[in-house]
Formats: C-alpha cells, structure tokens, sequence
C-alpha cells in the first residue's frame, strides 16, 4: 500500500486527514484493515512509515526511544495520544494515569491545551521552583495535570 508523491510534510499530513475517521479524540487512518499498525511509504522519508510513528516525526520531531500510544487504538495519529518512552514506562505511565484520572476525573487532562501551550510548560515546568500550580492557573488546568504534561514532554 502506497502513496506515491508524497514528498512534503503537508502532503503527509493532507493525505493522512483525506483518509482517517474521528472516533473521539482519536484519529484514525481507516485504510489496511486487517492491519494492526498500518504503514506508508513516503518519499519524504524514503521509507514505509507506520502511521502514528509518520505522524508523529511530522509534527514532534525525530522519534528518540519508543512510540507508544495512551489510547487503546494502534491506527490513532493524534499524537496527544502517544509519547516517546519504554515499554516499561508505558506500563508505569498507564497505572499513573487511571490513578489520575480517577482522582481528578477527565476534565483536567491535557487534552485541552494547544501543543504550544503544552510546550510552554514541558519549558517552564521546575519542580524546585514549585511553579506547578501557578502554570496550572495560566492555563486552567491543575497542577497534578501540569506536572503531567512536563513529565510526558521529557
Ligand atoms: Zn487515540
């Protein structure tokens, strides 16, 4: 499966929009079906690219240890759903995250910052500064969900 031409980021990216479904906050790349992480050769990267890992190198950067995906969906591209890490911290990052999310409920995850404010605070964020809860109030989140973030930004 191919799609020739696909030679700038913005044609990737067009080309992954024209062929993905919104299923709550995830997108997800419908063609390959039977495939659990379905890939594509682009010419801008000269290879065949599973598609959350395209995504992400397009929009975050050069990927430095494992892609993993916080939701349940291998055929998401929202890379709010994915972070570079190990296997083993995939499996400590889901743990702390059903916590979270248990304490807090969902109203106070990331998801409604944009990435830049998401990169302001991975930035600004200094736990020896105790800035958490003043970045929380920038941004209307809490500090548990700040800290969050600058943890999964690392
Ligand atoms: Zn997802």
């Amino acid at each position: 499966m191919g799609a020739q031409g696909l030679n700038t980021k913005d044609a990737i990216i067009a080309y992954l929009r024209s062929k993905s479904t919104i299923s709550g906050d995830c997108i997800i790349f419908a063609p390959q079906p039977s495939m659990r992480y379905p890939r594509v050769y682009t010419t801008f990267f000269k290879r065949r690219d599973r598609i959350h890992c395209l995504a992400y190198k397009l929009i975050v950067g050069p990927i430095r240890k494992q892609l993993n995906h916080t939701c349940d969906n291998t055929r998401c591209w929202n890379i709010d759903h994915m972070y570079d890490g190990t296997q083993k911290q995939n499996c400590n990052d889901t743990i702390e995250r059903s916590r979270r999310i248990y304490a807090e409920g969902e109203d106070h995850t990331s998801s409604k910052l944009t990435n830049e404010q998401r990169s302001y605070i991975v930035k600004a964020y200094d736990p020896l500064k105790r800035n958490g809860a003043a970045l929380g109030r920038m941004f209307g989140i809490s500090r548990p969900a700040v800290r969050y973030i600058a943890r999964r930004g690392r």
